[in-house]
């Protein structure tokens, strides 16, 4: 048996390990079913910033992985949840979609134009133009509590590269010299948290699984939980060797680890 079925929680990002944007990986599809069957506490995560939990369960359902809504974790919903928890009353101008807007307003939160806005909450849009771009430097520039989804700087769409979160952390960045003041998605420990709220159980007693060694291997060091890299998606066994970081386990898929 391998040592990490001992762990009663697996901490399991989506893109790469379970599916590729709209495709399923069959291969983790399947060790993710075994694990629940097995009765461990599964909770999914991911650092897109444009889904919601709702958006992502279909896809999971989709895949053929029936599971509720409190076994997902979206980069929205944990940007949601930590702003609800910080100041329930934040005023928020979003340069998000859709997905990030329904989690926001999901967690009671206001969202506003940029004028009123106390928060800024930086997400990807697939459909920014200037004008948004001009509000979001506005309320960077009045000092205003400044959130990012996540810090990924390129997404890995079906058809090539595809300009992430970064993007437009990247050209705040360049036109005001702010960084974030809160980055929520992976490596963070802000949603690791979350994730491990939502699975009741302490760091030791959790896996975290994901493709990438910089974002999720990188997640679980920084919330002491054992790691484990499969190959199905970003990672290949030659960036094992270069990293600084070392996964604790490696295998080619999540089902591997039967
Ligand atoms: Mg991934």
């Amino acid at each position: 048996m391998h040592p990490l079925l001992k762990k009663k929680g697996f901490i399991i990002d989506i893109d790469g390990v379970i599916g590729r944007s709209v495709e399923p990986i069959e291969e983790g599809v399947r060790g993710a079913k075994r694990l629940i069957e097995m009765g461990k506490r599964v909770v999914f995560v991911s650092n897109n910033s444009t889904r919601s939990r709702r958006i992502l369960l279909e896809r999971l359902k989709s895949f053929g992985l029936e599971v509720d809504e409190s076994c997902i974790v979206s980069a929205t919903h944990a940007t949601a949840s930590f702003i609800a928890k910080e100041n329930p009353e934040a005023r928020i101008f979003t340069t998000g979609e859709e997905g990030l807007k329904e989690e926001l307003a999901n967690a009671g939160l206001k969202i506003v134009d940029y004028e009123e806005a106390n928060y800024l909450v930086v997400g990807s849009n697939r459909k920014i133009d200037y004008d948004l771009m001009t509000k979001a430097l506005r309320c960077c520039l009045r000092g205003v509590r400044y959130i990012a989804t996540n810090p990924d700087k390129i997404f890995p769409s079906e058809n090539g590269p595809t300009p992430g979160t970064g993007m437009i952390i990247g050209a705040l960045y360049w036109m005001t010299g702010r960084l974030p003041d809160v980055i929520v998605g992976k490596p963070s420990k802000v949603i690791m948290l979350e994730a491990l709220e939502k699975l009741n159980l302490r760091p030791e007693d959790v896996v975290v699984v994901g493709d990438q060694i910089e974002v999720d291997v990188l997640a679980g060091k920084n919330i002491g939980a054992e790691t484990l890299l499969v190959l199905t998606g970003v990672a290949k066994e030659k960036d094992i060797e270069r990293a600084e970081i070392k996964p604790d386990y490696v295998l080619p898929s999540l089902n591997s680890i039967f």
